[in-house]
């Protein structure tokens, strides 16, 4: 009876949840194989010492993980968001300030040129962005307009052929490293976020300058500062898309963004589940391992369950993107849902360490610490509740 029901196919990977395709599974095996042996050994030094991997940047360039979602006519690999995805989770499982600077640099740095420049602007731009010439960075939040992204302060006024901007933005990853910056400007102050337009900034641009980014609690291996415009003039043709469309464009590129936080999210709870797995067969209280012991058997039982469903919400968001679907609520979904997940897993993990979680001997605390930022960038979880509400509501 029972082999009447099988299939006389080959089925995919659908054991864990992953149906993968040949070339999605390679590029994950790729990826872990690199972060592993390369990434990893890094992680806590970079972490400790406050500083961006440089080098580790060059390899990822050399592996194309920037080019994954991009067209092969622009010097990508067509790879689309998924194998994306699975690239920043396998950074983040060993060091989550490395998925940090890929996702940064693909979803919000280069995918706003890809999506909404014009043709030669993309030309100019995203051949560099992929082989690695220029780093991307994207500039939204800003001293009094974080969450409140709509009431964006830094201006931008057309003169002859040139906008000039005037303002500063705060909290910018990659901002250090960066060629070219994708952000916000007001040009029309009289329609509220209906004239906020986007621009790509080049760094050479006269009048901008960076200012240092304030110590973090986590994601120290990631680069941060703030981006100043003093009567900075960049061409016309840098802004994205017409005039007005900039805080529409923002929103969407954060919808794509959320998904990669979901991976990097997930990848930072598989990394503390799987530390704390082994640390559990290995260490022994009271005459047996810790995995012997029932509360520690529910911890890693719950981190298993939890890391399952949040890979399950987050490859799914991927797979919309693909296939041209809306993704707005799932991205959302995915975001807040792997970062709780993540805080969890992370919290648990420290305690089945116990004092060694709270060391630096071991990674788990570097993971919860890094964890946090899962919550805040890219719209904190509040936001991604109200993005999710609206969405329901809206299709009601
Ligand atoms: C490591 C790191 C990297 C970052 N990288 C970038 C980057 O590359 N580019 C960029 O533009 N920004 C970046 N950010 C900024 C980030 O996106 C903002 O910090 C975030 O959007 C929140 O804005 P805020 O800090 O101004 O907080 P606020 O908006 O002031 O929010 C403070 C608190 O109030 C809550 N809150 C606000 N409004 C509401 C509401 N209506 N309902 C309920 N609760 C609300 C928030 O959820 C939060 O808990 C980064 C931040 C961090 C920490």
């Amino acid at each position: 009876m029972e082999g009447q029901l099988r299939t006389t196919y080959e089925l995919p990977d659908i054991r864990h949840g992953l149906d993968l395709t040949e070339d999605q599974g390679m590029i994950r095996d790729m990826v872990r194989e690199f972060a592993q042996s390369e990434v990893a050994p890094l992680a806590a030094k970079i972490d400790e010492e406050h500083t961006f991997p440089v080098e580790t940047w060059t390899r990822i360039v050399e592996l194309g993980l920037p080019g994954i979602p991009f067209s092969e006519e622009y010097g990508g690999s067509d790879g689309g968001t998924l194998a994306y995805i699975l690239a920043v989770e396998e950074l983040s499982k060993v060091c989550a300030s490395t998925g940090l600077t890929l996702a940064a640099h693909v979803s919000l740095g280069t995918y706003p040129i890809y999506a909404w420049g014009a043709e030669a602007l993309k030309r100019e731009y995203i051949p560099k962005l992929i082989s690695g010439e220029y780093m991307g960075a994207y500039g939204l939040t800003e001293p009094g307009a974080g969450s409140d992204s709509g009431s964006t302060r830094t201006t931008a006024v057309l003169e002859g052929d040139e906008y000039v901007l005037n303002g500063r933005k705060c909290f910018i990853t990659n901002a250090n490293h960066a060629g070219v910056f994708i952000c916000t400007a007001v040009t029309d102050k009289t329609i509220g976020s209906k004239g906020i337009s986007a621009f790509a900034v080049p760094r050479t641009a006269p009048g901008f300058s960076l200012e240092k980014g304030e110590i973090k609690l986590g994601m120290r291996g990631s680069d941060w500062a703030s981006l100043v415009f003093e009567d900075a003039r960049i061409p016309r043709d840098h802004l994205l898309g017409p005039e007005g469309e900039g805080f529409a464009t923002f929103m969407k590129t954060l919808d794509g963004g959320r998904i990669s936080i979901g991976a990097l999210a997930l990848g930072i709870a598989e990394g503390a589940y799987e530390c704390a797995l082994q640390y559990a067969q290995e260490r022994e209280a009271f005459g047996k391992f810790l995995s012997d012991q029932q509360a520690v058997q529910f911890k890693l039982a719950d981190m298993a369950m939890q890391i399952e469903a949040a890979r399950h919400l987050v490859y799914h968001a991927a797979r919309l993107k693909d296939a041209g679907m809306t993704y707005t609520k799932e991205g959302a979904m995915a975001k807040l849902f792997a970062s709780e997940v993540a805080m969890h897993v992370t919290y648990d993990a420290i305690q089945v360490y116990g004092g060694y979680g709270f060391s630096r001997e071991y990674p788990v605390e570097r993971m919860w610490r890094d964890a946090k930022l899962c919550t805040i960038g890219e719209g904190t979880s509040e936001i991604q509740r109200m993005i999710i509400a609206r969405q329901i509501l809206h299709s009601a």
